[in-house]
């Protein structure tokens, strides 16, 4: 049942692409100011790590700390306008194999966007959420149930969006601030109902069995443009995707790509996002 859902998405997706703007960004219109990249959404649980200067011996480990306080921010270089970004997006979590994800993350000192579904987010992902939060990820929406979001009704629509965001904003105290729709299925009434914007991404088909890990990292480099949002998966047992993002990573960096969250590609290149239209590339 599974893979025919994500058979039918794989057609509506390349059809969805068509739509979702390919053109090259030009880096002309890059300001020239330099662009400081605040990790401030994360700066309150960094903060009550501090011990104060004046004890003696703080204790080295306090039974009391939560699993939010080991994550620091990923220390990130600041981003320099002129030259390329790109933002790395995952759908479908958190699961079970978004802390592996994670982990590769913080070892490249990588920020990415994750796209939540709003059913994953549970007792047992919810420090997963914190964690992606507390390390300077964007933590967006991706409807409640990924369902075919067309086929509802408005209020229905709001609904999905609602409880995701409630659900994200309960965990790290902010709502989400972009939404990608489940199998980038999207009509007029999902438009007038929800008022987040819509992402779309470039997608490596890294959804698929049988796209293997070679043609996953080959699928990215080739397509890897200024300012764009690369559509990843970190649904559970998407293990390929895990083998081959630390290659994906290195190839973009070593290709002068800096990574930035959904937000920061729009606030770097200056757009803002508008209503009724859904982003793959922004410049
Ligand atoms: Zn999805």
């Amino acid at each position: 049942m599974k893979k025919i859902f994500r058979a039918v998405c794989a057609l509506i997706l390349t059809a969805g692409l068509v739509g979702c703007g390919s053109a090259p960004a030009s880096t002309a219109d890059a300001p020239n100011t330099t662009v400081e990249v605040t990790t401030t959404m994360a700066t309150t649980e960094a903060t009550t790590t501090a011990a104060p200067e004046t004890t003696t011996a703080a204790p080295e480990t306090t039974t009391e700390a939560t699993t939010v306080l080991e994550y620091a921010p990923i220390e990130r270089a600041e981003i320099d306008p002129e030259k390329p970004i790109i933002a790395l997006t995952f759908d479908d979590g958190p699961t079970d194999l978004t802390p592996q994800i994670l982990d590769i993350l913080e070892e490249k000192q990588v920020v990415a966007s994750f796209f939540l579904i709003g059913n994953n987010i549970t007792d047992a992902t919810a420090d997963t959420v914190k964690r992606e939060h507390a390390q300077g990820h964007e933590v967006d929406n991706h409807s409640r149930t990924h369902s075919q979001m067309p086929e509802m009704t408005a209020e229905e629509i709001a609904a999905e969006i609602q409880y995701t965001s409630d659900k994200v904003e309960e965990l790290i105290g902010i709502p989400t601030p972009f939404f990608r729709p489940p199998y980038i299925s999207v009509n007029d009434t999902m438009y007038e109902a929800i008022d987040i914007p819509f992402i779309c991404g470039y997608l490596p088909n890294d959804y698929m069995d049988t796209v293997d890990v070679q043609q996953r990292i080959d699928n990215v480099k080739a397509n890897a443009k200024d300012g764009e949002v690369i559509l990843l998966h970190d649904f559970s047992g998407n293990v390929q995707t895990v083998e081959a993002l630390p290659t994906i990573i290195d190839n973009l960096v070593a290709d002068g790509y800096q990574f930035v969250t959904v937000s920061e590609l729009f606030e770097i290149k200056g757009v803002t996002p508008e209503e009724g239209q859904m982003y793959t590339i922004v410049w």
